[in-house]
């Protein structure tokens, strides 16, 4: 297949030679791809350690320790199998590592605690079946890349957090004054994490019961109470009335360091419930959830949205022919080729199989079906050699529909998909927004 951008955002490095994963190298990859990360497969120490070198800190170095059976600390040397203490000497210092090890080497305590002190970044167990490690690795690609902001809302007077420094730490803080709105403000901002003060909490007492009772709230998010110093008699108080997290607010440091790792977990439980593995967009929940806000935010500043639906031609016909794997490559390749063309406040979902959902920020029906056009002319344009010799270009259809015209995220998608029903009717490979022939397909 031609084109340069890769195929997949991440990769893992994985020093091997045992055959559980040998055997199954194929289907291990497969795995893989379907997480948006690909896998290099090492045999000798020496190899691993100089690809490890080169990595800019973007890879995943995973070392399978039963391959110490059957590795050789020298080339010239046959006999003498390398030790773990050596294997863990060569690696390079600055970089971290999964280790695989067998049931046995883990019942050791004294080895795990020579592992985990060895610039671990985690562990597993083998056997380990490959779709369970597949999805371990992938949580670990979630929390070590940059991920979404985390937003939090404070109400109460100042307490004297380090904001740019939490900014840094991807969480971002917003404040309130009013606790009476503060529900409002909440649901506008739909923050992650709001942070009450034990003074307001005094005055006003309801107010936690107003934000966890609402039917509508996201049920991710965290009510904390701020407390002044311990007391026992305010936290059972403040946890009977529905806080869920109690923190003190004694020592700043410690505070900004509860908060970022309070944020990392709700970012990473967003990430693998709102996303899609393959291809990192958006999935259908998360598309539900941020299209209803950026529906709420168009009403607002009185913007236009268009919202589209699109659908990927006689996809049945491609899997069939060249087979699942390749025409999970063709989705893939379709997610990289819509991705650029969309804005800082645009939308992009991969809402099934081979269906994806575009929202644009500000812009018309007619702007849209330009905008959507276009996209399906570069895709369209990109060939896929599906064996030597033999180019093949896949096309896609869609349906658009626009804000304010209809109102609501579901009304949007159901129009959107009936005018991607005329598109496929009309013979695919055209965008519709119509329902029948018209200036604009
Ligand atoms: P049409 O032009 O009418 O859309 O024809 P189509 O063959 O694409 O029909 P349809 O959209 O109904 O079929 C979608 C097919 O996509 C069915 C399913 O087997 C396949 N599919 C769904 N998800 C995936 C996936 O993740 N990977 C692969 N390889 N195929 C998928
Ligand atoms: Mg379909
Ligand atoms: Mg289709």
């Amino acid at each position: 297949m031609t084109s340069d951008a890769p195929l997949y955002r991440n990769h893992v490095m994985l020093l091997s030679e045992i055959f559980f994963i040998k055997d199954n190298q194929a289907e291990l990859l497969l795995c893989a791809h379907k997480y948006d990360f690909d896998i290099i497969f090492f045999n000798e120490v020496q190899d691993f350690v100089v690809a490890v070198e080169n990595d800019h800190g973007n890879s995943l170095c995973v070392i399978d320790l039963d391959a110490l059976h059957n590795m050789q600390a020298d080339m010239h040397e046959r006999r003498k199998t390398l030790m773990l203490s050596e294997l863990l000497q060569r690696l390079p210092g600055e970089h971290t590592y999964v280790y695989l090890q067998s049931v046995r080497q883990g019942g050791r305590f004294l080895l795990q605690q020579r592992l985990v002190d060895s610039n671990c970044l985690a562990y597993a167990e083998k056997p380990i079946a490959n779709d369970v490690l597949v999805d371990r690795l992938f949580t670990l690609f979630v929390q070590k890349n940059r991920g979404d902001l985390v937003r939090l809302m404070h109400l109460g007077e100042p307490i004297g957090l380090d904001e740019a420094a939490l900014l840094q730490r991807r969480v971002e803080v917003i404040h309130h004054s009013d606790a009476q709105t503060l529900h409002l403000r909440v649901k506008e901002l739909q923050p992650d994490i709001v942070l009450i003060t034990e003074a307001e909490y005094e005055r006003t007492e309801a107010i936690v019961r107003v934000l966890k009772k609402n039917l509508e709230a996201d049920p991710v998010r965290e009510i904390t109470l701020l407390q002044r110093q311990p007391d026992a008699a305010l936290t059972r108080r403040a946890l009977a009335s529905g806080f869920d997290e109690i923190l003190l607010m004694t020592d700043t440091d410690v505070l900004a360091g509860q908060l970022v790792n309070r944020a990392n977990k709700i970012r990473v439980n967003k990430d693998l419930i709102g996303k899609d593995r393959a291809t990192g967009l958006l999935n259908k929940i998360g598309l539900q959830k941020k299209a209803q806000e950026l529906i709420r935010q168009a009403a607002r500043e009185g913007c236009p949205l268009a919202f589209g639906v699109v659908d990927i031609d006689k996809f049945k016909t491609v899997n069939d022919t060249w087979g699942h794997y390749f025409g999970d490559i063709v989705i893939k390749r379709l997610s990289l080729t819509l991705a650029p063309h969309m804005g800082e406040r645009d939308l992009l979902s991969r809402f099934g199989g081979e269906e994806f959902v575009v929202v644009f920020w500000d812009c018309t029906l007619e702007q849209g079906w330009r905008r959507l056009d276009a996209m399906r002319q570069s895709f369209a344009a990109i060939p896929f050699e599906v064996k030597a010799g033999d180019v093949r270009h896949f096309s896609f259809s869609g349906g658009m529909a626009a804000y304010p015209e209809y109102k609501s995220e579901n009304e949007l998608f159901l129009r959107a998909d009936a005018m991607l029903y005329v598109a496929k009717e009309g013979g695919r490979n055209q965008i519709c927004v119509k329902p029948s022939a018209s200036a604009l397909k």
